[in-house]
Parts: structure tokens; C-alpha cells; sequence
């Protein structure tokens, strides 16, 4: 006996009356297949016209095929590359798999969950969220507009996943040793202007400071913006500094707003960080930032498919 077509497989398909179980299954199932075709096709597509990633040079010959891309040779400096030479994806293997994987990133599927949706193994499904991730998230606003909110959210610093601490081990979901903030805490700044566009920068161990608001702020803060923040001394003193006018909130005095002046969109990204967050049972601090990056792809909902995750991955870094 012969098997049966797809045609023949689809049509008794379309006959079953299926359950929300049965659609679930179908969902994970279509979201987890790709043709390794498509994802080549995408990583060329976004890569034409591009310089040799290692001199600049423009002026290159095709030099065959490797791991399904086109290689290409330099005419100024004879060094080989394909489209993902000097981009975060490069030397990664499965091409077949990235789609489906990207598609468990939009979905902030859990490494062990991506790694059952994707059938990878675990330790592959960790390394590709660092690699994928870092890629998409460069898709960032260059400068900010208008009306801008900064506040810094602080998470207690973790050392998840190293094999070395460089202190006393903490007990599950740990306390800080000391009452504030300090030392122990990593601070992730935002900053988001009215039109929803938001950056955020890791700005490493405690309070920030004016300098480190300034290193962050400064070059993505065009001279005629209006900065809103918490009644820190640190922002009065960036924005007297850098020549910007700034409004301060003051929250510890229980202001919430003066009208137009509040910092309510800025805390509203920090509490939805903080509650997508939870899924994961807490991020070493190295990451954190990518954490964070991930979470302003998807709340940008610029990129909403693994089709547009993957161009922007794919850009050099
Ligand atoms: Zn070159």
C-alpha cells in the first residue's frame, strides 16, 4: 500500500472537529517546523551589498558554498566571509532550527521549554539565547524625542550559572546583607520618551551616578528634550551639567504627578520587566542586560515575527 499524500493527509485533517488541546498541539507544532531554505534565504537577503566585514572594502568575488551560505572573497584584503561574518549568529549550527527558535523568543518560552519546541538540547538552547538575543535587541532607538521619563530599577546581584562565586553563597531567593541600596544590587536604568521609545542601560553596581548618567544619557538626548525624573541629585546634576531642562518628581514625598510631569510610563516598564521576569527564577547579573533587551524588543512590537528578529540579528555588530 501506497502512503498517503499530504493532499489526502490534509483533507481528513480538515475533517476533524478539533479541540482547543488539538489546537494548541497544531500551533506548537507549525511554529516548530521551517524550511532551512527560508532561514538561508533570509540571512542572504538581509546581507546583499554588504562590505567585507573585515577591511570595509566593497569590491569581493563569490568563492562557493559553506554550511549552506555563500562565501565570498575579499578583493583588498583576500580574506573570506559570508553573511554572518562578524554578526553574534556566526560559526552557530542547525540553521533549520532558528526560525523555530526565534518564534520561542517571541513567545518568552523558557530555555528547557524552547529545548522540548525546537528539539535542541538544553545547553544549546542557553548558548543560542545569548547569541540571538544580543542580535535582535540591537534594534534600538538612536535618540529619544520631546518629553523623556528616567528611573533606574535595582535587582539584587546574582551570580547564577557561575562555577566560581566571588562571595558567600546566598539561600534561595536571597536577601541583601545590608538594609538600601548598595553594592549588592545591579542597577538597570530606563529611560522612554512619551512616544513609547526606550533604552536601557546596565549601569553596573549601585546608585547610579551623575557620571553614569551621563556616559548613558547624554549622547542619546537631543539639547532640546524636557528629562523628568525621581528627586535623585544624580539627574539634577547630569542635566545641569549636560545643558538639559529637567523636572523632578518628588516620589519619596509622595508626589505622583504635576500634570504633564511624572515618571509613570518609565515604572510602568519596570513593573512589566519585572513580572516577565519571574518565568525565568532569576538572571545571573552578566545577562541582565540582555534580559532587559528582550523585553523592550517585545514590548516595542516593532519585530513581531522570528522573520524580523532574525534580519536584525543578522546586522554586524
Ligand atoms: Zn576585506
Amino acid at each position: 500500500m501506497r502512503d498517503p499524500t499530504f493532499d489526502e493527509l490534509f483533507s481528513l485533517l480538515l475533517a476533524v472537529e478539533l479541540s482547543a488541546d488539538t489546537v494548541v498541539r497544531l500551533r506548537e507544532w507549525i511554529a516548530g517546523i521551517a524550511h532551512p531554505v527560508e532561514c538561508i534565504a533570509l540571512i542572504e537577503q538581509t546581507a546583499v551589498g554588504r562590505p567585507c566585514p573585515h577591511c570595509g572594502c566593497a569590491r569581493k568575488h563569490r568563492c562557493g558554498q559553506a554550511s549552506g551560505l555563500q562565501r565570498f572573497r575579499c578583493l583588498r584584503c583576500g580574506r573570506s566571509h559570508n553573511a554572518l561574518t562578524g554578526t553574534s549568529l556566526a560559526r552557530l549550527r542547525k540553521k533549520e532550527c532558528w526560525l523555530p527558535y526565534l518564534q520561542c523568543v517571541l513567545e518568552s518560552r523558557t530555555v528547557r521549554d524552547t529545548a522540548r519546541v525546537v528539539k535542541v538540547h538544553r545547553t544549546t538552547s542557553f548558548r543560542w539565547r545569548h547569541r540571538f538575543v544580543p542580535g535582535a535587541m540591537r534594534d534600538r532607538p538612536a535618540t529619544l524625542a520631546a518629553i523623556v521619563e528616567a528611573d533606574e530599577t535595582y535587582r539584587l546581584e546574582s551570580q547564577k550559572g557561575s562555577r566560581r562565586l566571588t562571595r558567600r553563597p546566598r539561600k534561595r531567593g536571597g536577601v541583601a546583607t545590608r538594609r538600601g541600596i548598595n553594592r549588592e544590587h545591579d542597577c538597570l536604568l530606563v529611560a522612554r520618551d512619551r512616544s513609547g521609545q526606550t533604552l536601557d542601560f546596565h549601569t553596573g553596581r549601585g546608585q547610579v551616578t551623575t557620571g553614569q548618567l551621563h556616559e548613558c544619557l547624554k549622547p542619546v538626548l537631543p539639547a532640546d528634550v524636557l528629562l523628568i525624573s525621581d528627586g535623585a541629585w544624580s539627574y539634577r546634576h547630569f542635566a545641569a551639567r549636560a545643558g538639559i531642562t529637567h523636572e523632578a518628581v518628588n516620589v519619596q514625598a509622595g508626589e505622583r504627578a504635576r500634570g504633564a510631569i511624572h515618571i509613570q510610563n518609565v515604572n510602568g516598564w519596570h513593573s512589566r520587566f519585572k513580572s516577565w521576569l519571574v518565568r525565568f527564577r532569576g538572571v545571573a547579573s552578566r545577562y541582565l542586560i540582555h534580559y532587559s533587551g528582550w523585553q523592550r524588543v517585545l514590548d516595542a512590537h516593532r519585530l513581531t515575527t522570528p522573520a524580523h528578529l532574525l534580519c536584525a540579528a543578522v546586522q554586524p555588530g
